[in-house]
């Protein structure tokens, strides 16, 4: 019961999903593909050099890294 208020609490900020992972808090993709995807935006848009789609060491998601 306690889990169902919670989840449809809408004084709940919504925060977008991030993970640690060592000292940076990474945004969670939860597809490679979706990674790949923001990848290329991230390149093309901010200029950021190369990023790599990898899965997560520690969850079932993905998250990009530049080198
Ligand atoms: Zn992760």
């Amino acid at each position: 019961m306690t889990n169902r208020s919670k989840h449809l609490d809408p004084n709940r900020v919504y925060e977008p999903k991030r993970c640690w992972v060592g000292d940076t808090h990474k945004i969670i993709y939860d597809t490679l593909e979706e990674a790949e995807l923001a990848a290329k935006v991230a390149e093309y848009d901010h200029h950021s050099g190369q990023l790599k789609a990898y899965k997560c060491p520690y969850a079932d998601h993905y998250h990009l890294s530049s080198n």
